[in-house]
């Protein structure tokens, strides 16, 4: 991502002011912040989401520019996005989705087989095979249901907007172990989080800090303990600090 400049459409201020950052294969980054700092926006301007105008930069994806690649192209490509308030969707929409993703047909009691090996992988309940994908499925239970999404989806990128929130311990171990098992020198992360908990289960390489639309800091695993300890108004006293006249 170089040079993000991101706006709502009948909106003047920023909300993403010149973002930079670069994962590379087999990489896991941690990206931390203060509510509204631009975090979620980022996700869904990397997935494609319409309702954001981006007026300058570029996202580059396997060395592609995908900023006019619709969602669905960006997702066949391996980019996927566990959203923070996920949604409920038709649980025929994930083999479309899985479809999709590595261009072939399956049918409806085969994808069910697909599914449930998944679910036995991460060690999740096989009934949720059984349930519309998220419908009437509790907050932590729709969390948890992104990480199947993912494993299904076998993603290049993983782009997880705070999947930890509002999760009990055990539901953070087994989607924190959901991570765990798919890293590869192939796949990286994006680990969108606002709290330094989900990092003791899941190590990252590097850690940034995101304030009004932009990394101020960036650092190893050791920045998200600092973090805990110093609450984010140390960052923001250092960015006053460094503006100031
Ligand atoms: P974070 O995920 O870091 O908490 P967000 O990206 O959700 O932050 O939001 C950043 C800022 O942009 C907030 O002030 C939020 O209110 C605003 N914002 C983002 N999306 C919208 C939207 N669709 N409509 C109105 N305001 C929005
Ligand atoms: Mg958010």
């Amino acid at each position: 991502v170089r040079n993000l400049w991101v706006k709502l459409p009948d909106e003047e201020d920023y909300i993403i002011r010149g973002f930079n950052l670069t994962i590379h294969a087999g990489e896991v980054h941690a990206l931390m912040g203060p509510n509204g700092s631009g975090k979620s926006t980022l996700a869904k301007v990397l997935s494609g989401h319409p309702g954001y105008e981006v007026t300058d930069g570029e996202v580059l994806f396997r060395g592609e520019d995908i900023l006019e690649m619709e969602p669905d192209e960006r997702a066949r490509m391996g980019l996927f996005l566990a959203f923070q308030y996920p949604m409920e969707v038709p649980a025929n929409f994930l083999r479309l989705a899985y479809q999709r993703r590595f261009d072939t047909e399956i049918k409806y009691t085969d994808f069910y087989k697909v599914l449930l090996q998944h679910l036995k992988k991460l060690e999740m309940d096989p009934s949720f095979a059984g349930r519309p994908v998220n419908e009437g499925f509790s907050g932590g239970e729709k969390k948890r249901f992104e990480i199947v999404q993912m494993s299904l989806l076998e993603p290049v990128l993983a782009v997880l907007d705070e999947t930890d929130s509002g999760l009990d311990i055990d539901a953070l171990k087994i989607v924190s172990n959901g991570v765990n098992m798919m890293r590869s020198p192939e796949r990286s992360f994006l680990v969108i989080t606002h709290y330094q908990r989900i990092l003791n289960y899941i190590q990252p390489d590097y850690v940034h800090v995101m304030v009004e639309g932009r990394i101020v800091r960036s650092g190893g695993p050791e920045l998200a303990l600092q973090l805990e300890e110093k609450g984010y108004d140390w960052v923001r006293g250092e960015l006053a600090g460094a503006t100031a006249p």
